[in-house]
């Protein structure tokens, strides 16, 4: 067997992530690796920090980006929060809110389950419900963005219910950083998680997360160690504050945090809120073509995520061989439908770097071509 350096395409990706990643985020990779305890690449995780706190709208001290994929981000949150003896609300409407149940259960926690349709947003009566039942409750946990179906839910109401019954709120915020509107000190979340690889276009492997004070008691408060050591946030701490000083905890994913630096640092210079109205903007030009093209979203409109569009696949055209005839002749990657929708949707996503109008234009090109050959 002879080996070679791997080489890989250039892709165009407008799936479910990972997304696009822009050439200075790719060039911040290739940059001299340095200690991860020199002072230099302390000052930059400093920065880090500071550029996540701006990306979540938080002003909470324990924000910091977690060496490990967005499902670490989410088992961080649910170890270090809940104890079985706690009572978490799940709001699950797809795959990923089908995690955060298994956490809970592997917690060996109680378990109040919440099921809503798969494409819709959650129902905010249904949680203000639930939680009348349940005034054991102490978390609440929901998926802000759901990436299997392209679900919105409107986390501020689902926090502001949350609060009402004293339950702290835990928010997977993969797909929404960046992406739409979140604010987590004005909607109140307790716990939040995103991913490097959706809409800040970073490379796949680092967890943002950020905790509020009041879930840092929680913490402080714990009868029981935490179960993971790698993911237990006291200790974590150590090593991402102390000004200067670090406590060595882990070796840090040093070039992927360069990557993520230069990506929030193009976050912060477009603006956050420029962000969030060019992937609408973006959103509402794909929603025009798709449809000139007859395809239809698997969510009503009031609840769709700009960032990734979920549409039927068309009676009769085979899903597989579209997806190959994309990638093979156009080197464009668009996503299969996850869960219940495997097989019958396709899920486009217009994340950070990918969510411009050249990718559009292709994207729907390439479809409207694939799709007269195939039917
Ligand atoms: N939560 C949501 C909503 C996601 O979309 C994903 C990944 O697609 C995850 C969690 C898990 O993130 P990762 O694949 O980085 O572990």
């Amino acid at each position: 067997m002879t080996y070679s350096s791997f080489i890989p395409p250039q892709r165009i990706l407008m799936g479910p992530g990972p997304s696009d990643v822009s050439p200075q985020v790719l060039s911040a990779l290739a940059r001299p690796t340095i200690g991860h305890l020199d002072p230099l690449f302390v000052g930059m995780m400093d920065e880090v920090k500071s550029l996540l706190q701006y990306a979540f709208q938080t002003s909470n001290e324990m924000t910091l980006a977690l060496s490990a994929p967005g499902s670490a981000g989410m088992e961080a949150c649910f170890v270090n929060l809940i104890t079985p003896d706690d009572t978490v609300v799940v709001c699950q409407n797809g795959v990923f809110g089908s995690r955060m149940s298994e956490n809970v259960k592997r917690i060996g926690a109680k378990l109040v389950l919440i099921e809503g349709e798969w494409g819709r947003a959650v129902d905010p009566e249904s949680l203000d419900a639930t939680l009348l039942q349940h005034p054991e409750a102490k978390f609440v946990a929901f998926v802000h963005a759901e990436t299997s179906t392209g679900a919105r839910s409107d986390a501020k109401v689902l926090c502001e219910i949350a609060q009402q019954y004293n339950c702290l709120t835990i928010v997977d915020a993969v797909t929404s950083l960046g992406g739409c509107e979140l604010k987590v000190d004005e909607w109140g979340i307790d716990a939040i998680y995103s991913g490097s690889q959706k809409c800040l276009s970073c490379v796949p492997g680092i967890s943002p997360i950020s905790f509020s004070e009041k879930a840092i008691e929680v913490i402080k408060h714990r009868k029981i160690p935490i179960q993971s050591w790698f993911l237990d946030q006291s200790l974590v701490m150590g090593y991402w504050s102390g000004k200067g000083k670090r406590a060595y905890h882990h070796t840090a994913p040093v070039n992927s945090l360069y990557a993520l630096h230069e990506a929030l640092l193009s976050l912060k210079r477009e603006g956050l809120e420029n962000a969030w109205k060019r992937h609408q903007e973006m959103h509402d030009l794909l929603a025009k073509g798709l449809a000139e093209l007859g395809l239809d979203f698997v969510v009503p409109e009031n609840e769709r995520l700009a960032q990734l569009n979920t549409v039927y696949i068309p009676q009769g055209i085979n899903d597989e061989e579209v997806r190959r005839y994309l990638l093979n002749e156009y080197n464009l990657e668009i996503g299969a439908g996850l869960g219940k929708f495997a097989g019958k949707a396709w899920r486009i996503g217009l994340m950070g770097y990918g969510a411009r109008k050249e990718n559009i234009a292709l994207c729907l090109a390439a479809l409207k071509e694939v799709l007269a050959t195939t039917s």
